[in-house]
């Protein structure tokens, strides 16, 4: 009997001005010849408090545009043709408002999401598919302005009408989720796909908090029947001390790694946009 496969991806958040390509080769050098990274982007950081911000630029009203770092486009675009790297827009400012996160309390996300789309289509020589919403939060006005991109989601917002209206279609779904998440005590591993033709595309993250063994679980979970699997975590915290458990993110994703590639063929990398248009339907 051959086992249902098993689509792979990794994300990757925050590629901003400030990152320096060999931040990203150390991390994923020995990953992506065989599964392509898709990297979150922010196009023009602002100044927040944030990981990947040098700590004088946590306050002030400085932008930093990508473009402005021209070592890192160049190795961008390249790695992207390659396949190595697949981009993703995560945000615009990606700036913590006083009163929430950018795609909760900002202004005009639909001005952003059509700056932010354009700004890197054009300076990587891709075509964006995928949103990742800034600390994978979506308020009503942020859901509203991905979704009428016509972008995918990575991560699966509340279905609570105050985020989504209420089309009963759409509530349909969630409930059908919810029932789904009840019975087997873990998400569906697949993308839900709505009316409009969006997906959204559920995740497993790696944080300083996260065991290798829960990882593993996970994704064997996953391989009993198939399904989609994507990994989400940040390169900046690669060398962190792990919280409430020993290993940091760089250990336990090069174990977490070699337990992947043991699953042999039954594991189908992709980038984030293929992973989105992955069903049982389609699968195979
Ligand atoms: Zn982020």
């Amino acid at each position: 009997m051959s086992l249902n496969p098993v689509y792979f991806a990794i994300r990757d958040d925050d590629t901003c001005y400030f990152t320096r390509p060999q931040d990203l080769e150390s991390c994923y050098g020995r990953i992506w010849d065989t599964c392509p990274v898709s990297l979150s982007i922010v196009p023009v950081h602002a100044c927040t408090k944030s990981g990947v911000v040098p700590k004088e630029h946590w306050t002030g009203n400085r932008l930093f545009p990508l473009e402005e770092n021209p070592a890192l486009v160049d190795f961008l675009r390249e790695a992207i043709a390659a396949r190595r790297v697949h981009a993703t827009l995560h945000g615009y400012h990606h700036r913590d408002e006083p009163d929430g996160y950018e795609f909760v309390a900002g202004d005009d996300l639909s001005g952003k999401v059509r700056a932010g789309r354009k700004y890197l289509e054009e300076l990587l020589g891709q075509p964006i598919q995928v949103f990742v919403p800034p600390h994978n939060s979506l308020g009503g006005r942020g859901y509203q302005a991905v979704v009428s991109a016509g972008l995918h989601i990575s991560g699966i917002p509340s279905f609570k009408p105050s985020v989504r209206g209420w089309d009963p279609r759409v509530l349909a779904i969630g409930l059908r989720e919810r029932l789904w998440h009840r019975r087997h005590g873990f998400r569906r591993p697949w993308p839900l796909v709505f009316p409009d033709g969006h997906r959204e595309l559920p995740y497993h993250g790696l944080t300083p908090v996260v065991t290798l063994e829960s990882l593993v679980a996970a994704f064997d979970r996953v391989r009993q029947n198939g399904g989609v699997f994507c990994l989400a975590t940040h390169y900046w915290e690669f060398d962190r001390p792990g919280r409430g458990q020993p290993l940091t993110i760089r250990q336990i994703l090069e174990r977490f790694w070699d337990h992947v590639l043991s699953a042999g063929d039954q594991v189908r990398f992709c980038t984030l946009g293929e992973l989105c248009h992955k069903t049982p339907e389609a699968a195979g």
